[in-house]
C-alpha cells in the first residue's frame, strides 16, 4: 500500500503543534505494518536545511502561476517530497506567521499550491509513485481532496484529518479565480462557505473519509458548541467520520533512555524521578519541600484554559503545592502568569518560550500536569505525562476524556485510575480537581499506584496506526 501524506508541518523538520507530531510519527508506525508513506511538505528554509540525500526530482513549470521544484529526500526514516518554491516558502518567520506574528497575506496561495501539487501526484505526476490513497491534514492540505475531486485523481480515495476545527482556512471569494478550480466548485457541496471560500469546509465535502484525532472530539464537533460553524457539514458526512486517538513516539519519550532529563527511571525505579525533581526545582527556583509540583507545558491560550490558571494559584500555594509553567502565546496571559510568579517566589516558576528539552524535564520532575483545555481534539501532553509517571489533571473533553481514566472511587477500587478529570471546565471545576489531586497525593501508596497505572497505558502509535491501516484498506478496496 502506497500512501501520500500532505501536511504543512512534520516533526522533526518543522513543528508548531500536535499536527507535526502526528505527521512525523504515523508514517514510521505504518512502515512496520508494511505501508509505505511519502509525505509532501512545503520547502520552508527549516525543512530544506535538514534534508538527507536531497535530489531534484522534477521542475513543475506552473504551480498556480509559479515555477516550483519537487525534491525527493529523507529525514530520520521519513520519505519526503519537498515542494521547493522560494516565492511561497522562503520566509524569515514561521510556517504560517511572519516575524511580527501576523498571518502571511498569501497563505491562501501557499497552501493551495501545496494541495494542488498533492492532487497532481495523486493523478500520476511521478512515474514511480502513484499513491493508492491520499491522506491530507488540516485546512492547509484540505484543498488536496478538492483538487482531486475536480481533476484527474477523482477515483483515488482520500482521508482528511481534522487536528483542530478552530483553524479552517477561510478566505474571500476574490481568490477563487486564482485557485483554478472549475466554476461549479464554488457551491454548497464544494468550497463555498457563507459566500467566502472555506478550505477545510471544501475538504470535508470532498474527502472520501474524515478522521479526527479522538472519538470524543468526533462526537463533539457534531455540536454547535464545538463544530465552530462546520457542525452541519460534519453531520451530513457523519457516516464517514472516524475518531482515532493519536499515539506518541515512545522512543523519544522514554524516561528510561531520555537524554533530555536529569536521571533515567522506569515504573520499577520511580525513586529515580528525584534527580529530575531537583533539576526542575533548580531551573524554576522552587522551594525544596515535599509539596506536590504541578506543571504546565502549553500554548498559553484561551483554548488551553490558561486564563483559569490564575484562579487556582492561591489554592495550589496555600496547600503547600508548587507550579512550574513552560509556554508562550497570548501576551495578556503571559503577563498574568509572569506577575503571579513574581508574587509567589519559590512556589511558582515560569519560563516563557518554546523549549523541547525542558518540556521533557517537566514531565520527569513534576508530580502532576495541568491540562484545563476548553476543547482538546486529542492532546499530547497528557500522553507524555502518563508515560513519565506524571499524573495528568485534565478537563473532561475530547482526547483528554478518552486517554485519562479518572481516579473516582470505582476506578481506584479497580486499580485502573491514571489521572484526574474535571467538568465543567471553569474555575470552580478546576479548583475542585486541584483539591482532589492534593488528597490523592497525600496517600503516597495510592499516588504511586496511579503513577504506575499511567505508565502501563499503551500510548504508542501501534494501536492507532492499526486503525488507520484498516481505514485505508477499506477505502482502497471499496474504490478498487
Ligand atoms: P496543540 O497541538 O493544540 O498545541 P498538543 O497537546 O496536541 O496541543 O501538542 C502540543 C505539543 O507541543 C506537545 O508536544 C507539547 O509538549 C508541546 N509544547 C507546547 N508548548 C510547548 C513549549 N512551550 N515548549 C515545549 N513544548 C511545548
Amino acid at each position: 500500500m502506497n500512501i501520500l501524506s500532505v501536511t504543512s508541518e512534520i516533526y522533526p523538520l518543522v513543528k508548531t503543534g500536535g499536527l507535526a507530531d502526528v505527521a512525523g510519527a504515523l508514517p514510521l508506525a505504518l512502515k512496520s505494518l508494511g505501508i509505505r508513506t511519502r509525505t509532501l511538505v512545503p520547502g520552508y528554509p527549516a525543512v530544506l536545511q535538514k534534508l538527507e540525500n536531497p535530489s531534484e526530482r522534477l521542475v513543475i513549470p506552473d504551480v498556480l502561476g509559479l515555477e516550483a521544484r519537487l525534491i525527493e529526500a529523507s529525514c530520520e526514516g521519513l520519505d519526503l517530497l519537498v515542494l521547493h518554491c522560494p516565492a511561497l516558502y522562503d520566509r524569515v518567520g514561521g510556517p504560517y506567521l511572519d516575524a511580527t506574528g501576523h498571518d502571511y497575506g498569501d497563505n491562501w496561495k501557499r497552501f493551495a499550491a501545496l494541495s494542488w501539487v498533492g492532487a497532481e501526484i495523486a493523478g500520476g505526476l511521478l512515474d514511480d509513485f502513484t499513491p493508492d490513497l491520499v491522506h491530507a491534514h488540516d485546512w492547509q492540505a484540505a484543498l488536496t481532496p478538492v483538487y482531486m475531486r475536480y481533476g484527474r485523481a477523482h477515483a483515488v480515495p482520500s482521508v482528511l484529518t481534522i487536528h483542530n476545527i478552530a483553524f479552517q482556512g477561510q478566505f474571500g471569494f476574490n481568490i477563487f479565480a486564482d485557485l483554478r478550480l472549475p466554476p461549479h466548485a464554488f457551491a454548497m457541496d464544494g468550497i463555498e462557505y457563507y459566500g467566502d471560500i472555506g478550505y477545510l469546509k471544501g475538504g470535508l465535502q470532498s474527502a472520501t473519509a474524515i478522521t479526527t484525532v479522538s472519538p470524543s472530539y468526533a462526537g463533539e464537533i457534531l455540536q454547535p458548541s464545538f463544530g465552530m460553524g462546520l457542525e452541519g457539514v460534519i453531520a451530513a458526512r457523519e457516516a464517514v467520520l472516524h475518531g482515532i486517538v493519536n499515539g506518541i513516539d515512545v522512543d523519544t519519550w522514554n524516561p528510561a533512555t531520555d537524554t533530555s532529563i536529569a536521571g533515567p527511571y522506569s515504573a520499577a525505579t520511580l525513586k529515580g524521578r528525584a534527580a529530575n525533581r531537583e533539576a526542575l526545582c533548580a531551573h524554576f527556583n522552587l522551594d525544596r519541600d515535599d509539596g506536590p509540583i504541578f506543571s504546565i507545558v502549553s500554548r498559553l491560550t484561551w483554548q488551553k484554559g490558561m486564563d483559569l490558571v490564575p484562579d487556582v494559584i492561591g489554592d495550589i500555594v496555600s496547600h503547600g503545592g508548587k507550579l512550574a509553567i513552560l509556554g508562550s502565546g497570548d501576551s495578556a496571559l503571559e503577563g498574568a502568569l509572569l506577575s503571579a510568579a513574581a508574587q509567589n517566589r519559590g512556589r511558582i516558576g515560569i519560563t516563557i518560550g518554546y523549549n523541547e528539552q525542558l518540556s521533557h524535564l517537566m514531565q520527569a520532575g513534576s508530580d502532576a500536569i495541568l491540562v484545563p483545555s476548553r476543547f482538546e481534539p486529542c492532546g499530547l501532553t497528557q500522553l507524555y505525562a502518563l508515560r513519565y509517571g506524571c499524573v495528568p489533571v485534565v478537563a473532561r473533553t475530547g482526547g483528554l476524556a478518552d486517554t485519562v481514566i479518572d481516579a473516582n472511587h470505582a476506578a481506584l477500587q479497580a486499580k485502573c485510575a491514571t489521572g484526574v478529570q474535571f467538568s465543567p471546565v471553569n474555575a470552580d471545576g478546576f479548583r475542585q480537581a486541584i483539591h482532589r489531586t492534593f488528597r490523592l497525593y497525600a496517600d503516597r501508596k495510592l499516588w504511586t499506584q496511579i503513577q504506575k497505572q499511567g505508565m502501563k497505558a499503551d500510548v504508542s502509535w501501534m494501536r492507532s496506526a492499526g486503525r488507520y491501516a484498516e481505514l485505508y484498506s477499506s477505502l482502497i478496496s471499496r474504490t478498487a
